[in-house]
Parts: C-alpha cells; sequence; structure tokens
C-alpha cells in the first residue's frame, strides 16, 4: 500500500497532464487513490432496455450513440443542456438543467450508458437530468460506474485500463496481503489481489459482493486495530487511582433506596466498580434511555471514590440539569453516613455541594474552599466545575452527563482538575443511544455500558400522531383534561436553529396564543433559553411544586427535567425535530406512576419527517429508534463528527455490514492479544498508520 501511494497517476500509461488533472479533480492523485476509487455502482448490461420499449413514467437502462448536443442559457445564470442520443430501434432526448459540464462531456458518436425515467413531452421521447455514463465501447458484462466521472471526463474504460496496469505491473512482487490465512478462512475471504481486481473489474454481480467484502473487512480491521491499540497503550502510559471497593458505602447505598436495583444496573455497577479496582484509569461510556436509572450508577461509582477518601464530581450541561441532580442526588443520600476511623461516632455525614455560574461570591468561595481541604465528598455542578480557582483535594471519579453536549476540551478540562500523579477515572453518559455495532466504530476506543433494561412499573408512554386541525384540537382537549384531573404537561415548540432570539420570540408567541385560546384558564408558564438562569429555575420551581399546569418550552427542558406530576407531552411542528431529540423530550413524561402520553403534532410530514415520527408513535425501545435513526439517517452523521480526516471507510457501512464490524472487532482483538504492536505483522501496522489519520482515534480518549 506505500507502494502504491508513493507512486503518481502520471507512472501509469496513458495519464498525462490532462487526465492527471482530472483524476486530480475526484481526489486521484496516487495509484493508491485510484485502486481505492470505488465504483458507486453496477451496470449489469443484461438488464438494459430498448429505446423504443421505453415506458412512460418507469426508470430504465438503455445504451445508445450521442447525436448531437445543443447548449442554451436560460433566464438567470441558469442552462439547460439538450442531447440526442439514438438506438436501433429509436431516438431519445436528454435535457439536463444546470449542468453546463454535460456540453463538455458529451460530443457527437460517443457511446453512452443512460439511466432514468422517461417523460414524453409533445409526443417526444424524454428524460430530464438522467445518469449518464461514458462506457465507451466496454464489453464486459457488469460495468462500474465511478463516482463524479462523468463530469471529470473520465471513462470507466480508461480508469478499468489503469487499474489493470497497476496491478500487472505489482505482479512480480504480488500485492502484499496482510490478514493471516487463518482469518481469511474463518471469514471466507478472497485475497486482496483479488478483491482488488474484483471490485474493478467483477464478472458478475455475485464476484463484486465477494471482492467487497474482503475490501469492507480490511477497512473495519484497520479501524478497530488503530481503536484498540490506542485505547490499551493509553492504558499503559495513564496512572489512574486504585480505588478500594471493598467499602460499605456502595452497599449502604443501594440498601438505601427506596427500590431494588434493575439487573442492568447491578451488572452495570459491577462493571464500574471493576474499573475503579484496577490502576488503570476508566473511560467507560454509559448509555441507557431516558429513565433507565443511570444516576444510580453515577451516584455508586462517585460513592466508591468517597470511601477510599477520594472526591467525585458530577458534570452537567445547563444549570436546570445540575439543579435537578443535585436536588435529587442530594435526596437519594439523605440519610447516608461515611465510615470515618477518626471521629467519635466512627461516622460522618456525606457532604454533597451544588456548584454553577449562579452560586453566589460567598457561598462559591466557601464551596471551592470546602472542595480543595477535601470536606465536600461529591460536587454537582455546571461548566463552573472545570473553571480557574476550582481545586480538588483528590477528585477520584468524574461523571460527565449528556456527553454529546460538552466539547472535547471541557471534558479534559474536569479531568484534568485531578491530581498530577493519578488520572481520575471518567463516566461518561448518554441518553442517546447508538446501535451496538455504531458503539463499536464511534467508541471503539471507550468501554461500553448499557443499561438495557428500565426499572418495573413505568407506565408506558402512548404516541400518537395529530396529523389534522382536528386531531390537534383533541390534543389540547386532552390536556385539558389531565390539568383538570390534577395533572400536568409540557409544549415545547420548534427547534429554530438559526437563533436563539427568533426561537425565544417563537416560543413566546405560541404561549401567548394558546393562553389566549386553547388553554384559556389554565396557569400557563414559559421557559426559554433567553430568560436568565434565575428567571429559568423560578419558572421551573413554580412547575415542580405544580403551581404552574402547563409549561411551553423550547428544548431547554430536552435533558433530565423530572417532575413526576407531567403526564402529557405536546412537541409542536414535530417533523422539524430528530428521532433522538423526539425520544429524549417523550422521555420527560412517564416518570410517575400515571399514565402518560406524546402527542406529536405535524400537519404535512411527508417523506423522512413521516417516517421519524412513525418510528416514535410505534415504540419507545431507544435502542430500536437508534437503529431507526440510523436507517434513515445514514451513517454519515453518526460518523461525521469524527471522520474530518482522510475517510478510511470508503465502502464499510454501519447499516450494511453489522457482522464485519463484530468480526473485525473481535479479529483486531485477538491479533492485539498476541502481538500488542503489531511487531510482528509490520505491514499490517503500516497500513493503519497509513490509512487512518490519528485525529479520528484521538477524539474520544480526550474525552
Ligand atoms: P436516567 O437514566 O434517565 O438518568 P434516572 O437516573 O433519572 O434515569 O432515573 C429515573 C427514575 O427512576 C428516578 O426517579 C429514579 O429514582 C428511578 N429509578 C432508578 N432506578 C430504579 C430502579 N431500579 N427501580 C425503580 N426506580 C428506579
Ligand atoms: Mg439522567
Amino acid at each position: 500500500m506505500a507502494d502504491f501511494e508513493a507512486m503518481k497517476v502520471e507512472i501509469l500509461s496513458g495519464v498525462g497532464r490532462a487526465k492527471a488533472k482530472a483524476l486530480a479533480s475526484v481526489e486521484v492523485e496516487t495509484v493508491l487513490d485510484l485502486l481505492t476509487y470505488y465504483p458507486r455502482r453496477y451496470i449489469d448490461r443484461t438488464n438494459r432496455a430498448a429505446i423504443s420499449d421505453l415506458e412512460d413514467g418507469v426508470e430504465a437502462m438503455v445504451m445508445a450513440r450521442v447525436d448531437s448536443v445543443f447548449s442554451k442559457r436560460l433566464k438567470g445564470s441558469r442552462t439547460m443542456v439538450r442531447v440526442t442520443v439514438r438506438d436501433d430501434t429509436g431516438r431519445l432526448g436528454l435535457i439536463f438543467f444546470n449542468q453546463p459540464w454535460r456540453d463538455r462531456q458529451l460530443s457527437e458518436g460517443q457511446e453512452v450508458v443512460v439511466f432514468g425515467k422517461l417523460d414524453r413531452y409533445r409526443g417526444q421521447n424524454q428524460m430530464t437530468n438522467p445518469i449518464v455514463d461514458l462506457v465507451g465501447d466496454e464489453t464486459g458484462r457488469i460495468v462500474p460506474v465511478y463516482p463524479q466521472s462523468g463530469k471529470a471526463g473520465l471513462q470507466t474504460r480508461e480508469i478499468r485500463r489503469w487499474v489493470d496496469e497497476a496491478l500487472r505491473r505489482s505482479e512480480p512482487r504480488g500485492i502484499s496481503d496482510p490478514v493471516p490465512e487463518s482469518l481469511r478462512q474463518r471469514h471466507g475471504l478472497i485475497d486482496r489481489h483479488q478483491a482488488i481486481e474484483g471490485i474493478h473489474r467483477p464478472d458478475s454481480i455475485n464476484a463484486q459482493f465477494t471482492a467487497r467484502n474482503r475490501l469492507v473487512f480490511d477497512e473495519l480491521l484497520r479501524l478497530q486495530l488503530k481503536l484498540i491499540m490506542r485505547k490499551r497503550a493509553a492504558e499503559r502510559a495513564a496512572h489512574g487511582i486504585c480505588h478500594d471497593t471493598s467499602g460499605e458505602l456502595v452497599n449502604r447505598f443501594t440498601a438505601s433506596l427506596g427500590f431494588p436495583l434493575t439487573d442492568a444496573q447491578r451488572r452495570v455497577i459491577a462493571e464500574v466498580v471493576a474499573d475503579l479496582a484496577r490502576p488503570v484509569p476508566m473511560h467507560r461510556l454509559l448509555q441507557g434511555d431516558v429513565g433507565a436509572g443511570k444516576t444510580v450508577v453515577a451516584v455508586a461509582a462517585m460513592l466508591t471514590a468517597v470511601q477510599g477518601q477520594h472526591q467525585g464530581a458530577l458534570m452537567a450541561p445547563t444549570e436546570v440539569l445540575a439543579t435537578q441532580h443535585f436536588l435529587g442526588i442530594r435526596s437519594l443520600l439523605q440519610d447516608l453516613t461515611v465510615p470515618a476511623s477518626g471521629t467519635l461516632l466512627a461516622e460522618r455525614p456525606l457532604k454533597v455541594a451544588l456548584l454553577t455560574n449562579q452560586t453566589p461570591g460567598a457561598e462559591r468561595a466557601h464551596i471551592q474552599e470546602s472542595l480543595a481541604s477535601g470536606v465536600v465528598d461529591i460536587v454537582i455542578g455546571t461548566h463552573a466545575l472545570i473553571q480557574e480557582g476550582v481545586e480538588f483535594s483528590s477528585l477520584g471519579v468524574v461523571v460527565v452527563d449528556e456527553q454529546h453536549r460538552f466539547g472535547v476540551e471541557q471534558r479534559a478540562a474536569l479531568r484534568a482538575k485531578g491530581a498530577q500523579a493519578a488520572s481520575p477515572d471518567v463516566l461518561v453518559m448518554t441518553a442517546t443511544p447508538i446501535p451496538r455495532t455504531a458503539a463499536m466504530t464511534v467508541y471503539g476506543d471507550l468501554d461500553v455500558s448499557t443499561l438495557d433494561e428500565m426499572p418495573p412499573g413505568r407506565t408506558p408512554i402512548s404516541t400518537r400522531w395529530a396529523r389534522s386541525a382536528a386531531e390537534e384540537a383533541e390534543v389540547w382537549e386532552q390536556v385539558r383534561a389531565e390539568v383538570d384531573k390534577g395533572r400536568q404537561a409540557y409544549v415545547v415548540c420548534p427547534l429554530i436553529e438559526e437563533s436563539e432570539s427568533i426561537e425565544a420570540r417563537s416560543v413566546t408567541e405560541t404561549y401567548e396564543r394558546l393562553q389566549a385560546g386553547e388553554l384559556t384558564g389554565l396557569r400557563v408558564g414559559l421557559l426559554h433559553g433567553r430568560l436568565t438562569p434565575a428567571e429559568k429555575e423560578s419558572v421551573m420551581d413554580l412547575f415542580r411544586s405544580g403551581a404552574i399546569d402547563v409549561l411551553v418550552a423550547t428544548t431547554v427542558i430536552e435533558v433530565g427535567v423530572d417532575v413526576p406530576n407531567a403526564t402529557v407531552m405536546v412537541i409542536v411542528d414535530a417533523d422539524r425535530f430528530g428521532i433522538a431529540q423526539l425520544h429524549q423530550l417523550r422521555g420527560r413524561v412517564g416518570r410517575g406512576d400515571q399514565e402518560s402520553s406524546c402527542c406529536l403534532l405535524a400537519v404535512d410530514a411527508v417523506g423522512v419527517a413521516a417516517e421519524r415520527l412513525r418510528a416514535l408513535v410505534e415504540t419507545t425501545d431507544g435502542f430500536e429508534l437508534a437503529e431507526a435513526d440510523l436507517e434513515l439517517r445514514g451513517e454519515g452523521t453518526i460518523l461525521g463528527e469524527r471522520q474530518k480526516g482522510r475517510n478510511d471507510l470508503l465502502l464499510a457501512s454501519l447499516r450494511r455490514d453489522k457482522d464485519w464490524v463484530v468480526w473485525a472487532r473481535e479479529a483486531a482483538g485477538e491479533m492485539l492479544d498476541d502481538d500488542p504492536d503489531l511487531q510482528q505483522k509490520s505491514e499490517l501496522r503500516a497500513e493503519v498508520e497509513l490509512l487512518l489519520v490519528d485525529d479520528d482515534a484521538d477524539y474520544l480518549l480526550k474525552s
């Protein structure tokens, strides 16, 4: 691979200045780029239609010869290119809007493959903006089509010739195959030379699949090798705290809860505690649906630190959430005392503090002092925790809630509050689960624990999608009926990404409209991001205490707000939210023992937006929804944040290749068990280094 990377495409015969430039425009500069310039799709020539057989409104593929090309400027800067093609059976017009380069791409006499839908216009056969590929006199049965090649002026035939040449020239030395024979056999993988050939020149659609499988495996294997190597190297380099896990504080805590732990909580706490006992700092991601009971796990982790004379810190993304956590955790820990040998009773009360930017100066100074001296055992807060001046006596466990809301630097800053000599253990929590195989890829360098079981006695939330004005009216009736029964409701207004002030204005309008109309006579409150923290807190207090019946809010209530008496969640313009966010919002109700419901208002939702709403109506299982989300959005968005540099996942798809992800991870783990630095597999190691940029893998270790 390194050899191919070192060769510029110009060394191939037939690649002169013009072709090199065309190749560069599709980011192919080296022979390695060329070999990994994979076809976007394949044309199976046996499926082609004759022009005279085309049916109106039906998609089809024809092979034809260009008769004429005619280009025209339209109003504004728009352009139209009109091309006529013919085969033995008839003529077909192709109309291209705003693709002026078609004029250069197509010329009389060329052989083209056209794929599109026929529409008959004034008695003429034509296709608008069809896909066109230049295949020349290609004779194979399966013809690859390369991405953007038409625009770049490249023909399949040429690309294939260059690939052939590269493969032929490498023959004397052979293309190395760093994947051991035993592994190839286990998964029925063909060798790499065959795979590269097969992806560019498959002799059947099946051959293309076999080739693809092999190359997909290679991509995923490299990624997993990198992730696992980094994780293990970081573990070797860092010094953590060996927490004393023999104490009884955690047991006291779980015994003091008014409920038994779920099996999932028990399992996950054991995983966390086992990490804490090791000298290696923990980097664990805790995923669990809204309401799965992550807080109990977080508290157990922090208490493990406390019983060994260390401290715990929990950072939440918003003021409201931090306060909520503080109130909740303080009450969970109310009666708990810490074994303390030096004191008269050999026990002392546990000290929990809240630190946010709203904490008044004097109190803040006091808390900071108590943190530095070790008087405070557990501190809960916002970004205020990572500000200068906040020092710990001995920070042992850091918990970050809703990790996706924090930047990498913020998480690293909190971790850096630990002692120089020993890094604190880190638990990041998220209520936005991602499918298991996606987690292996995106969070492959973290350990992942999953709370996949809900505490018993939850009343399921029923979800309905109101699609008409009449159904919307029923929703407001339902809100009034619940309030009559003494319950409360949330109304969430659409997300307006461009501007917080527009969003505030829009939610205020909705608030006023509802108060004057559908919800008249009820006690309605308003919450949005533009209020001061004190105002927000006072609205939340009123809602918590029941002095407000209906809270009209922006997504500031998305995470963590816990008001068990709220039984209805109305989401206005629900089609403007993503699945994960809708699911989060819905999780704000169903927190008490009353039946709860979520109403999605979206009269004109169609397409993918409608699919999202349908998924929400069908299931309340966060993991099922995560799968649905992945299906609907594609993996780009999940990987997006991490894959900025060179992306080695050219073929692999987290949706299509789930099994390969699992197998590659397994294989990578085994290889590294035997050979931690891949010393005996230097080729493979070189490939990993060549093809993967560090940024990708760095990303989460910092978090
Ligand atoms: P989340 O995972 O969304 O952070 P929380 O930790 O806030 O969930 O827990 C949601 C609610 O469930 C809280 O009121 C909590 O006290 C309660 N809870 C947690 N674990 C259990 C359990 N094992 N049995 C019953 N209720 C539980
Ligand atoms: Mg929570």
